[in-house]
């Protein structure tokens, strides 16, 4: 099973472990499969009632082949996705539990790990197979990252205590919540560094680039979404989630996912190629709505995001949707490197100069709809008082976008994905139902409990950040 860069004309291929390792191609393009192994009926039948553990382990070894041999694949996931404290905090067998929310309408938990947010379901696991791959090379890694949020705290706790990784990642001095950073700042020490960066979200972005575009730090490895490593581990619980909404297997069932990189619903894109029966992958944005634009209009444009009470959707281009549109222009790498260098370079493209309309989202059932402040506190009263249930503003995104496509006179069961849990936002709450969710116990007193040093403050500045990799490597 090879992997090719989008952009790639050759299409060499690369293997699964390389891919792990190196995140971007070298032609700056991102890695997908060559093809797409297939689920049959048979085989999702026979996974119906099964433990989330063994539903990933059959999705992953089926994406990835002997690239890591089944039994250890085995063990990676079952650390991955242990229950407990440290863990996912879940009674059954079920790691991604569906809870109802009207007949038909279900919530899909993806927000039970570590940090309480749907990264963990990908980041637990990425640091699982790259630490198993590091002992079978000998060798270590250092990751270079940046978080506006939700990435940086999953990273750390999947990586946290590993002997063969370190992880420097860099954060906005101001912007995320105080829990976003008291979790981060909780996490520090051993082989995690925290570096606040005197400024944005952008400039630690940037930062990040021009280091890893130098020889001296080319070797440094990636966790954001471009990885495919994280990409692959969503897809089982897609898989999972519809294994628990088909009434009969073989039948239709809708996704509604929040989005900002695209990286979670590409998952779901894969899923559906590997014959899982998902007929619509509906796309819910925020205020920043880059996508909803891109799919109603086709044109896809960068625009300066703003920062809304959904902050981990507040984006200004989606990185991973360059996957979709390399497999819509027909796996064409030419194509697809000459579309993504007329966004790169004057910041807008339209899919009609490359043969296609803007009715090839809905002709691949992909549709989208965007939320906004007063959506997301409405959709959280209205879920609190129909199902008695907290959702998070992101969640609440994805809500009050299902309620448009909802046809309940269809008999397609929908399922909205749950990103976070409601504890990382307390104040949207408050606002929208006068009261702060309740706190997991292993959450409380978290702020508290962050020593002074947890975060090295740096300006902006290149050569601080070199320095400081240099110093701890
Ligand atoms: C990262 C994140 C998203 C957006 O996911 P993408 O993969 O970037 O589309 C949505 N909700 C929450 C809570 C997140 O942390």
């Amino acid at each position: 099973m090879k992997l090719v860069s989008t952009r790639d004309i050759e299409k060499k291929g690369s293997s699964y472990t390389d891919v792990l390792l190196a995140g971007l191609a070298p032609d700056g393009g991102l890695y997908v499969p060559s093809e797409y192994p297939q689920f049959s009926v048979e085989e999702l039948k026979s996974l119906q009632d099964a433990p989330y553990i063994q539903v990933a382990l059959a999705t992953k070894h089926k994406l990835i082949g002997e690239a890591i041999p089944k039994t250890d694949l085995e063990g990676l996931i079952a650390a991955a996705y242990k229950k407990g404290s440290d863990g996912f905090d879940v009674e059954g067998d079920q790691i991604t539990p569906l809870r109802p929310m009207r007949e038909g309408l279900y919530l899909e938990n993806l927000s039970l790990g570590p940090t309480a947010a749907f990264k963990d379901m990908a980041l637990q696991q990425l640091a699982e197979e790259m630490e198993y791959e590091l002992n079978r090379r000998d060798t270590t890694l250092r990751i270079l990252g940046a978080t506006s949020g939700d990435t940086g705290s999953a990273a750390e706790a999947g990586i946290k205590g590993l002997s063969r990784l370190t992880l420097f990642m860099l954060s906005p001095e101001t912007g995320m919540s105080d829990f976003q950073k008291a979790q981060m700042g909780s996490l520090s020490g051993d082989n995690i560094f925290n570096i606040s960066v005197r400024g944005r979200f952008d400039d630690c972005q940037d930062m990040v680039k021009e280091v890893k575009g130098e020889p001296e730090f080319s070797d440094l490895g990636a966790v954001n979404s471009i990885n495919w490593g994280r990409i692959s581990s969503q897809v089982p619980y897609y898989v999972s989630g519809y294994l628990q909404a088909a009434k009969n297997i073989g039948d239709p069932v809708d996704f509604v996912v929040p989005s900002g990189n695209f990286g979670n619903v590409l998952s779901g894109y894969v899923a559906r190629k590997m014959g899982v029966p998902i007929r619509k992958l509906i796309i819910a944005t925020n205020e920043n709505n880059v996508l909803h634009k891109l799919f109603t209009t086709g044109v896809y444009e960068l625009t300066p995001a703003t920062v809304t009470s959904s902050p981990s959707m507040d984006i200004s281009k989606a990185s991973n949707y360059e996957r979709l549109v390399f497999s819509l222009l027909g796996n064409d790498g030419e194509k697809t490197a000459a579309y993504m260098q007329e966004f790169a370079t004057s910041g807008s493209v339209d899919l009609k100069e490359y043969g296609l309309g803007a009715d090839v989202f809905a002709k691949n059932d992909f549709f989208s709809g965007e939320s906004s402040h007063a959506k997301r506190l409405q959709a959280i009263k209205e879920t609190y008082d129909e199902a008695g249930t907290v959702i998070d503003p992101h969640t609440s995104d994805g809500v009050a976008v299902a309620k448009e496509y909802f046809d309940p006179s269809e008999k397609v069961p929908m399922i909205c994905l749950e990103t976070a849990l409601p504890v990382k936002f307390e104040s949207t709450i408050k606002e929208a139902l006068g009261f702060v969710p309740d706190r997991p116990t292993r959450f409380e007193g978290l702020e508290a409990s962050i020593p002074d040093d947890a975060f090295t403050v740096i300006d902006p500045d290149v050569e601080s950040l070199k320095e400081f990799i240099r110093a701890n490597s």
